[in-house]
């Protein structure tokens, strides 16, 4: 294998073109917004937009985790499966929060245009396929798609998933053509120099230290500066830390691994013909075809940060395992990015206390959902938009901290609803427990067959985190449903 380029997110992206400022002068400022990332930046332009004076506060560089090392395919939906998301909040609540993560696509697709992103390369159509043979799945899952949930979807048989994948492993297939690709690097950094177009300021270098979020005017610590605004926004995902350490506390960091091969030539043209991004129903597999002949792959996951590197012949065999017929593969970048996973799988949006907003937890899903939390905040300070209370039974199970309340919540609607709404909900909700525990099962034994193994646990608060040991990690819980990676 030749030289293996390796991103951890610790060093700038080449791609971004600015010079970076650090904030070292006292400020007072409208809007705060700390973390730099797909989320508060998409905040920090839609607030500049709307008149707002707006500073963005990151403690390393835009796009430096999560948001600068993702695969950029945008779909419709939430980490949480649709029948669990029905379950917990009911038929009517789930549908507008459907429509609004479709929103947040939108979003990201008239941002992503070549006029305000050169070279974002956006692609349509992404493929979702299933690993079993579960042909009424798929057509009770594509009435709930297309006709409840208003998603342009189509049901593809097996042999017209074999004909553009051609591979054993998959079965059905539903395809969302509204779906898309970008590419997502550039679309960090574009979203900045949007930002930056709106009047919104981005300091970087300069993390934020402590936060005092009582009063009106709210005060914030950086280690070479103050600020005074009349929100923040908590943006920080899992690195938040020390201004808020409760918060980011609810989140369960997973790291994902993911690379791309040298050119494959005609060789992957025979095994893949497919050009959108292909995701597996269980979450494990998430790839698609970039410049011509380059396999793009994210597969591993660990709870504790490992050198990508690492993980480059793991995601080789694991390409090989799905498509044989590519013989050897020859890695030459791998990289990872952290995700913030909450217990129940859904986004933490909302306002913590008056002017204190938070925005994080949004898994493998976070194109979508990341821009249309920015906007839901943005409006809601500035316009009174109250759309970002339908998130409110999930904001119960962190801030409180008790699950039970929103089994509660799930419950008493249930008796509130009808009978027969009743019993659409149960048979959803069981398919989405037995799916998910097949899901679990599966991405245990995709981390066998990669070669990966337990992953180390985290470390009680407050005592040092171990050194991870040589051959890591393996599988974490990660309840992700709907598409995306
Ligand atoms: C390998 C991989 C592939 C993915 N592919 C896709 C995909 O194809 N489609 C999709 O929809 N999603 C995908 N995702 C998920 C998506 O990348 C994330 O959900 C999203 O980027 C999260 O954005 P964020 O702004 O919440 O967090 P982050 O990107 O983590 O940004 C938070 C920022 O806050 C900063 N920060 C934290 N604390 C402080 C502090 N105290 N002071 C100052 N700054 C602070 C951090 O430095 C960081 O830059 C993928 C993720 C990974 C890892």
């Amino acid at each position: 294998m030749s030289e293996i380029t390796t991103s951890t997110g610790n060093e700038p992206d080449a791609a971004a073109p600015h010079q970076r400022l650090r904030l070292s002068f006292d400020l007072d400022v409208d809007i705060a917004v700390v973390g730099a990332g797909l989320a508060g930046l998409t905040v920090a332009r839609e607030a500049a937009r709307l008149g707002a004076s707006v500073a963005v506060l990151e403690g390393r560089h835009v796009g430096w985790n999560a948001s600068g090392h993702q695969l950029g395919t945008v779909m419709p939906g939430y980490g949480l499966p649709i029948g669990e998301l029905i379950a917990r909040i009911g038929f009517e609540d789930s549908r507008e929060l459907w429509a609004l993560s479709m929103e947040g696509a939108e979003y990201v697709r008239a941002t992503a245009t070549e006029e305000l992103i050169p070279g974002i390369a956006l692609s349509e159509g992404a493929l979702e396929v299933s690993n079993v043979e579960a042909g009424d799945q798929l057509i009770s899952r594509l009435q709930m798609l297309g006709e409840d949930f208003a998603t342009e979807v189509e049901g593809w048989q097996v042999d017209r998933v074999r004909a553009e994948l051609k591979t054993d492993h998959y079965f059905h297939g539903v395809y969302y053509p509204k779906a898309f690709q970008i590419d997502g690097r550039k679309y960090v950094h574009g979203l900045a120099a949007l930002a930056r177009r709106a009047g919104a300021r981005i300091f970087e270098d300069t993390p934020v230290v402590s936060i005092d979020p009582s009063g009106i005017r709210k005060r914030i610590v950086t280690p070479s500066a103050r600020l005074r605004a009349s929100h923040i926004v908590l943006a920080g995902n899992i690195h938040l830390g020390a201004p808020l350490r409760r918060l980011s506390e609810t989140l369960l960091p997973v790291w994902r691994y993911a690379a791309t091969t040298a050119p494959l030539g005609d060789r992957l043209a025979e095994a893949i013909t497919f050009q959108g991004s292909v995701t597996d129903s269980d979450g494990i597999d998430h790839f698609r075809v970039v410049d011509g002949d380059r396999l793009m792959w994210a597969s591993p996951e660990t709870t504790w940060a490992v050198n990508p590197a690492r993980f480059a012949p793991a995601i080789a065999r694991r390409m090989r395992t799905i498509f044989p017929q590519l013989g050897p593969v020859e890695i030459s970048e791998v990289w990872s990015g952290a995700i913030g996973q909450t217990v129940h799988g859904m986004p933490q949006i909302g306002q913590l206390r008056k002017g204190l907003w938070v925005a994080s937890g949004f898994g493998r899903h976070g194109l979508n959902t990341t821009a249309m939390a920015g906007q839901l905040i943005a409006r809601s300070i500035l316009w009174g938009d109250e759309r970002w209370r339908l998130f409110s039974p999930f904001e119960l199970v962190w801030a409180g901290g008790a699950t039970g309340r929103v089994a509660g919540y799930a419950i008493g609607l249930w008796g509130r609803g009808s009978s027969a709404l009743a019993g659409r909900f149960a048979r959803y909700r069981e398919r989405a427990q037995a799916q998910e525990r097949i899901r679990e099962a599966r991405l245990a034994e995709a981390n066998r067959q990669a070669g990966t193994r337990q992953p180390p646990r985290r470390p009680p608060p407050g005592r040092p985190p171990p050194r991870p040991r040589p051959r890591a990690p393996a599988p974490a819980k990660s309840g992700e449903g709907e598409g995306a990676s």
